[in-house]
């Protein structure tokens, strides 16, 4: 089995170890024998994402975000046609962001997004920022995980009829706000850094099953062969412990 993924704006959006995430793509892949190959794209490629089974675009700082706006925005046909076909798509924070409606920065700059969603962000009042450690439970194609990781962002996103899931700890799409991220069937944006998928095993198998689905439709999620992942649950038992968490998935 073939999985193609282009990781979108690699050079300048990965905070947090966000490229964490595509090393542990690259691992539970090969390691089951799934041929991976992951592309990158920068400001000014040419690339076709259509052809992509997976889109990964992770976060950045408002300054990266308004360095790449332009040529994101150029790419919403191709990214409208990706998603079409069958393409998932996986967002980190500042990705996340620019998926909605629009993103207000922390300098009162509005910067318009692709809106594909009705969601939009604007910025916290007087500077106030989310940051600190963040755990969510979620359900996920009928099936519950915990979810855990870190965030820091001024974007407070809102809007959303379907989350990702409900914030346990931290503050997810807002402040005084209960759930966390957007998960539509086909698109999973989340403000989790950390990065989000080494310490959430299930997650990460969550998103090389519906990567697949695009090439391989018939595959099943329990088709995926299972890895050990003694030290990934207990890396993710421990965070749930240290913010005083029974893991309930
Ligand atoms: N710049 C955005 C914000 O502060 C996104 C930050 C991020 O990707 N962590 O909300």
């Amino acid at each position: 089995m073939n999985l193609k993924v282009c990781w979108m704006y690699h050079d300048i959006m990965d905070l947090y170890g966000d490229k964490g995430n595509m090393l542990v793509l690259q691992k539970r892949c090969e390691d089951r024998g799934i041929s991976i190959k992951i592309d990158t794209l920068s400001i000014g490629d040419t690339c076709d994402l259509s052809t992509y089974d997976l889109l990964f675009f992770g976060g950045g700082a408002d300054k990266e975000q308004l360095l790449l706006i332009d040529d994101l925005l150029k790419r919403k046909d191709n990214i409208k046609q990706a998603m079409e076909q069958g393409t998932f798509v996986l967002l980190i924070c500042g990705g996340y962001q620019l998926f909605g409606q629009y993103y207000i920065s922390a300098d009162n700059e509005k910067i318009e997004g692709l809106k594909f969603f009705d969601y939009y962000t604007e910025t916290g009042t007087n500077g106030t920022r989310c940051i600190g450690n963040i755990a969510i439970q979620c359900t996920l194609d009928n099936e519950t995980y915990t979810v855990v990781g870190f965030e820091n962002h001024g974007g407070q996103t809102r809007n959303i009829s379907t989350p990702f899931g409900k914030v346990l700890y931290g503050c997810g799409n807002a402040f005084q706000e209960s759930y966390e991220g957007f998960y539509n069937g086909q698109v999973l944006g989340t403000y989790i850094h950390g990065p989000l998928l080494p310490k959430n095993p299930k997650v990460a198998d969550f998103v090389i099953y519906k990567a697949l689905l695009k090439r391989y439709p018939e595959f099943k999620k329990e088709d995926l062969q299972p890895l050990d992942d003694t030290l990934e649950n207990q890396a993710h038992e421990a965070i749930l412990r240290k913010l005083g968490i029974s893991n309930k998935a």
